[in-house]
């Protein structure tokens, strides 16, 4: 081109990336990269190979190893016999090597970030501006914890050999978010990268060896799904870590229910971008840059969904289009593109499918003019206008540059579209009015919420998912519990705390019994749906009373009454207090009567019944106390935001009490949720359920709204079934078998609800350190991260 052409069209030269220290690295592996095995390189098992392709123009770049079961076998062995070793060198001699890996990254971050750009196609400027940085600050930060974690957690221990298997889209962001935290908590792992994109891994494990990290610490196995299923089945892995595919975050979570494997699932999302019309449009259409063509559209939590005010919504439009038109796209090394290459031909096929499908529900779309570059997987930037909200490519995570766009008419009707998805990862929202901002953004069930920006960021901040998004954080504070576990669980017997029978036989109460049992649904005591009733016996065989038989109906009316009352998830945390203060108050003035029905239905003594009660009530005070006080914390990340972590309740709990202590049990249950905000569906202990039948009377008399708290009596394992396939239960809690916490987790699956079970173990409800505390308080809540802009 010829100068005097450049300064008439002023159109951008290219800016190639130098990429020979890269391709130096490729070399040294002469292109064919082993294992990363017990601080070692080792050949692979399998001799099997997997070729890797710079997207930008297809050219070869390596040959990756295809790890065996054999493989990954070793490479848990390692980890397993790293473990003590790395637990006993304490949270600051971890810290130094976290410190190391976070410099030696900063010191080679040119190379990374090169060799990221040329495996998966993103442009430069953002592996060198954004990805690498980050990767670099993920280490310094979990650096600290490693050094805070004897004083912060001083009740926790690491989990054990973490298997930890990422995607293609931010191939070392994810290793890091993975590896820092995991390794500052004293656990050590076993990672797989995606198969398109393991050479940065790689990269990582050579700077591992260099800064003499200890053997087996850290192991990198390479392959396809088929090794990643390998860590994921290994009986000597503790924990999985999985960002990907929901699909694939279902099979995971089946494949291990009932192990014991801790689990965090970080997947897919189709997260609204919403612009009310008093947004200062300029800035959201380079927030739509951000949103939808950072990364190709590849990413997790990008704003595919973007939901107008009707008022603005073709004002808007012309400028998007202005802008897509003025996009550049190229080879991923060009330091002046905003768009790279997809990752792959089958990724670029997805899009495209869903593309056409698009065009096909008779969806208006708008492509830029310019054609693509030809000879590498290049999409161009696609706006689809005036979407219904039931529509395919509104409903499905298209993972690709494709924005697809809606408007709304108010407030009530942007919330109700942006949470009209399966998904709940993040959210972001424009507006120049602060009240409003604030009033959306806790309704959007997501666990991020962008004020003004998106896509932004942090260490120190959690990132993850509600629904089928996934569960756990990755990030702050929050995101160390994925890695951890309470040092009490170790105390937890197999069996049942043997029940004191009482010498005399517990005098039958026939004042107690004169009454029939009910569920309690939405306020109101109701018969069961099947019209039967189950006896209920003593421990002498005595017959002591019938409970109602619920059904898969009983549960649906209950989860309907839960769900469609709002009241109490709307109080304030004081006021809550309030009402669970005035239900000790009550259960304390009837404390002799409750007593007794404990002795009649366990057998145990007048006096080991009063001491539950009284224990009881101390929980309740306690529970009460937290209900304002379990607050969240601003989050001190690196850009100009105040990010808010929330806890916030996780709307409908089911609960299945354990059998021993049936009041306390039940209460120590019930109030954590309770205090947290969420409605319950009950189910009390199969054996001894009247103390928690008559607690409806208490409940009654104590303010709680209706809907709140839900009872159905019944067969435990089959209510948890039901409990676990509805799709309106956000969360249970399992307290009984082994083989009813399998299914549980099991069934959960579908509808990706969380689960907290017990595997069969048992807990001392009397001692407070077993059945009392924050852990109670973590499993009822999940941490939102709102950014607000702050600053100038
Ligand atoms: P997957 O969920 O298939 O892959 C994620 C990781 O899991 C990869 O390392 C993959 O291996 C591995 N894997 C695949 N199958 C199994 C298995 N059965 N057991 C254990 N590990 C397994 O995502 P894809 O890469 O196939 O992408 C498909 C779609 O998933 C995308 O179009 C996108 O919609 C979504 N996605 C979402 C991401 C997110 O961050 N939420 C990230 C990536 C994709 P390998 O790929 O190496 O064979």
């Amino acid at each position: 081109m010829k100068i005097s052409e450049i300064f008439e069209n002023m159109t951008y030269g290219p800016a190639p990336e130098n990429a020979s220290e890269a391709y130096k690295f490729l070399d040294k592996f002469e292109k064919k990269f082993p294992l990363f095995i017990n601080g070692e390189w080792q050949k692979s098992d399998s001799e099997v190979f997997i070729k890797t392709f710079n997207p930008s123009d297809n050219s070869e770049l390596s040959e990756i190893s295809s790890g065996s079961p054999k493989d990954v076998d070793d490479a848990v062995k390692a980890a397993k016999n790293a473990l003590e070793a790395w637990v006993n060198l304490g949270g600051i001699g971890r810290a130094k090597y976290l410190y190391a890996i976070a410099r030696q990254i900063q010191k080679h971050s040119r190379l990374f970030a090169v060799l990221e750009s040329l495996d998966n196609g993103k442009p430069v400027r953002e592996t060198r501006d954004i990805d690498i940085p980050l990767v670099a600050r993920h280490f310094y930060h979990h650096a600290g914890w490693a050094s805070l974690m004897e004083t912060e957690l001083p009740d926790y221990q690491e989990v054990g050999v973490i298997g930890q298997i990422i995607p293609w889209n931010f191939p070392m962001l994810m290793l890091s978010w993975k590896i820092a935290p995991a390794l500052a908590m004293g656990n050590t792992v076993v990672l797989k990268p995606a198969e398109f994109t393991s050479l940065t891994a790689l990269l990582f494990a050579d700077i591992c060896k260099n800064v003499g990290l200890p053997n087996g610490v850290i192991n990198i196995v390479t392959g396809d799904g088929k090794t990643g299923a390998e860590i994921v089945n290994h009986p000597g892995v503790d924990k999985i870590a999985f960002t990907g595919s929901t699909e694939v975050g279902k099979i995971i979570r089946k494949s291990i229910a009932g192990s014991g494997k801790k689990l965090s699932l970080e997947l897919g999302g189709k997260s609204p971008f919403i612009v009310f019309e008093d947004a200062d449009l300029d800035s959201v259409v380079e927030g739509i840059v951000d949103a939808i063509w950072f990364n190709q559209g590849q990413v997790c939590c990008a704003s595919s969904r973007l939901l107008v005010q009707e008022s603005v919504a073709e004002k808007l439009y012309s400028k998007i289009k202005k802008r897509m038109e003025k996009l550049r796209m190229g080879n991923s090394l060009d330091k002046c593109i905003d768009i790279g290459a997809v990752v792959d031909q089958t990724q670029w096929n997805t899009i495209d499918g869903y593309v056409k499908k698009g065009i096909e529900e008779g969806n208006q779309i708008w492509q830029p003019t310019w054609e693509c570059p030809k000879g590498g997987q290049f999409y161009p930037p696609t706006l689809f206008t005036d979407v219904p909200a039931a529509s395919i490519i509104a409903q499905e995570e298209i993972f690709g540059p494709v924005l697809v766009a809606m408007t709304f008419r108010h407030h009530k009707e942007a919330v109700n579209l942006a949470n009209n998805t399966r998904y709940g990862l993040a959210a972001s929202i424009w507006t120049e009015n602060i009240n409003l901002a604030l009033d959306i953004a806790p309704q959007i069930k997501a666990g991020t919420v962008w004020i003004n920006s998106s896509n932004v960021f942090d260490a120190a901040s959690g990132f993850g998912g509600y629904r089928e998004s996934g569960f756990g954080r990755e990030g702050g504070k929050e995101g160390l519990f994925e890695y951890v576990k309470p040092k009490i669980e170790k105390e937890f017997p197999e069996n049942a705390p043997k029940v004191k029978i009482s010498k005399t036989k517990t005098a039958f109460n026939p004042s107690g019994i004169d009454k029939t049992a009910k569920h309690y649904i939405g306020g109101k005591q109701v018969r069961p749906d099947s019209g039967y009733s189950i006896n209920i016996t003593n421990p002498w065989g005595d017959y002591i009373g019938e409970m109602p038989e619920g059904t898969r109906k009983d549960i649906r009316n209950a989860v309907e009454a839960a769900a469609g009352s709002t009241s109490w998830g709307s109080m304030t945390g004081h006021a809550r207090a309030q009402v669970l203060y005035f239900i000790a108050e009550n259960l304390s003035s009837r404390a002799k009567e409750f007593a007794e029905k404990i002795a009649l239905m366990t057998g145990q003594t007048l006096n080991d019944a009063e001491k539950e009660v009284e224990v009881s009530i101390q929980r309740i005070f306690a529970y009460a106390a937290y209900a304002d006080k379990y607050d969240g914390q601003v989050h001190s990340t690196t850009s100009k935001n105040v990010t808010l972590a929330m806890p916030e309740a996780l709307g409908v709990l089911g609960i299945v009490c354990p059998d021993e202590n049936p009041l306390l049990g039940f209460l120590s249950l019930l109030l954590p949720a309770l205090a947290m905000g969420n409605n319950v569906v009950i189910v009390p202990s199969e054996k001894h359920p009247f103390s928690a039948t008559d607690f409806y009377q208490i409940l009654e008399t104590s303010d709680v709204p209706a809907g709140a708290v839900n009872i159905i009596t019944g067969k435990k394992d089959e209510l948890a079934s039901e409990m676990a396939k509805h799709f309106n239960i956000d969360g249970l809690w399992y307290f009984g078998s082994k083989e009813g916490s399998e299914k549980v987790e099991a069934l959960a699956t579908e509808s990706m609800k969380r689960t907290w079970v017990n595997y069969g173990k048992h807990r001392n409800w009397l001692d407070s350190k077993h059945g009392f505390g924050e852990i109670f308080l973590r499993n009822a809540t999940q941490i939102k991260n709102i950014w607000i802009p702050y600053g100038a």
